[in-house]
């Protein structure tokens, strides 16, 4: 699905020298360049704070304890998602509610938040989901309408740029109060292990946030909050650092990747291609996800895996039918478009190493299968 070792013989000579510099220094916690990634991602992003932390998953459990969310208070996020996004809601002891998603681009429903709203609703969690940006101008004006934060789970879509209405344009993940985001390997900015961060233009809950992930401490060892232990690591600053200035070439690599399947599948009438729009990059095709009608999506999965393309089902269940996550004030009908993508979706492979031999294969052996 994704080629990371093509990808690091490119970098190689840049990536060894930095990690070597960072087990000579033996500043393996907090060192320089930890400090460097995070002023130079604040710089790509235009926000003011970046918190670097340990993973995306701690990155949205940190963001929305820096809220001061109370056990009960309601949390609305997409029921088409990884399951970290409810699962941090969950563990927090606040209440997730799920909402059906948009059929084009699989992300957060808007009139599904609208009938969501309750008297106990706090915040809003949209996911960019494949590297899509949610409707965040929607999103916003209802959450100021009903005085609720949102908190992007940015995880998938680092790099894109969202436009408003009037034109103007700011990076995903500076949009809302709160970002979280993941650099975990296979990610459009990924690492080599574990790393996320939390983005914020809010100089109050980025104090708040910096004590959080560090032990609830402001000052050494007087405990202020109960936080968390959360780190990006200087061995994996030291890869980011590489491979920041790289993003926007990686992403338009995924682009091009997204445009050849797409004009390949351009006169199927059993594929819903992603749209793509020009001169817009609202979406960096975090996953390039197709849906398939009339076809036996399963069998066309195992079909590909026999001709060895590795393809993947993000995701084969929606979250509201997950055991952990179901809950009897769930009416299936509030859920149509979910329960249809979990049987149609299919993600072919997508990564920044693409090439068209590799795109053509992989399209023509889709198109056999879906013919048949
Ligand atoms: C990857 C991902 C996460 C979690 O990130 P980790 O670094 O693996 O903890 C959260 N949300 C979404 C949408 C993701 O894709």
């Amino acid at each position: 699905m994704v080629d990371l070792q093509s990808q690091y013989a490119n970098i190689q000579d840049q990536i060894d020298s930095k990690i070597a510099d960072v087990l000579k220094s033996a500043a393996y916690i907090n060192g320089p360049e930890v400090h460097s990634f995070q002023k130079e991602l604040e710089n790509y992003l235009g926000v003011k704070h970046v918190i670097p932390c340990a993973n995306g998953t701690d990155a949205l459990q940190i963001a929305m304890m820096g809220l001061g969310l109370k056990p009960g208070d309601e949390v609305i996020t997409a029921d088409f998602t990884f399951a970290a996004t409810v699962e941090v809601i969950a563990l927090l002891q606040l209440t997730p509610v799920l909402v059906d998603v948009d059929p084009v681009d699989f992300n957060i429903s808007i009139e599904a938040i609208k009938k969501a709203i309750t008297p106990k609703t706090k915040a809003i969690v949209p996911v960019h989901l494949f590297g899509k940006v949610a409707n965040l101008e929607a999103i916003m004006e209802i959450a100021k309408e009903h005085n609720l934060f949102v908190i992007e789970d940015n995880a998938q879509a680092i790099g894109a740029t969202y436009t408003f209405k009037d034109g103007s344009k700011k990076k995903a993940g500076t949009i809302g109060q709160l970002a979280s985001t993941s650099f975990f390997p296979s990610k459009n900015l990924g690492c080599y292990g574990d790393g996320g961060a939390i983005f914020t233009n809010d100089d109050d809950l980025a104090h708040n946030i910096r004590g959080i992930v560090n032990h609830g401490m402001y000052v050494r060892y007087h405990h202020d909050v109960v936080g968390v232990n959360s780190r990006l690591d200087s061995i994996q600053a030291a890869v980011l650092n590489v491979k920041l200035p790289h993003l926007d070439t990686y992403n338009k690599a995924r682009q091009a990747a997204a445009r050849k399947y797409n004009v390949a599948f351009a006169h199927e009438k059993n594929i819903i291609t992603p749209v793509i729009c020009e001169n817009c990059d609202c979406h960096v095709f975090h996953q390039y996800t197709l849906r398939v009608l009339n076809t036996d999506r399963d069998a066309l999965v195992n079909f590909l895996n026999e001709n060895s393309i590795p393809c993947g089902v993000y995701y084969p269940i929606p979250l509201h039918s997950q055991k952990a996550y179901a809950d009897k004030r769930y009416d299936e009908a509030n859920f149509p478009v979910t329960n249809q993508l979990v049987k149609e979706v299919i993600s072919l492979p997508m990564h920044t190493e693409l090439d068209d031999d590799q795109i053509d294969f992989i399209t023509s052996k889709v198109i056999e299968f879906i013919n048949k």
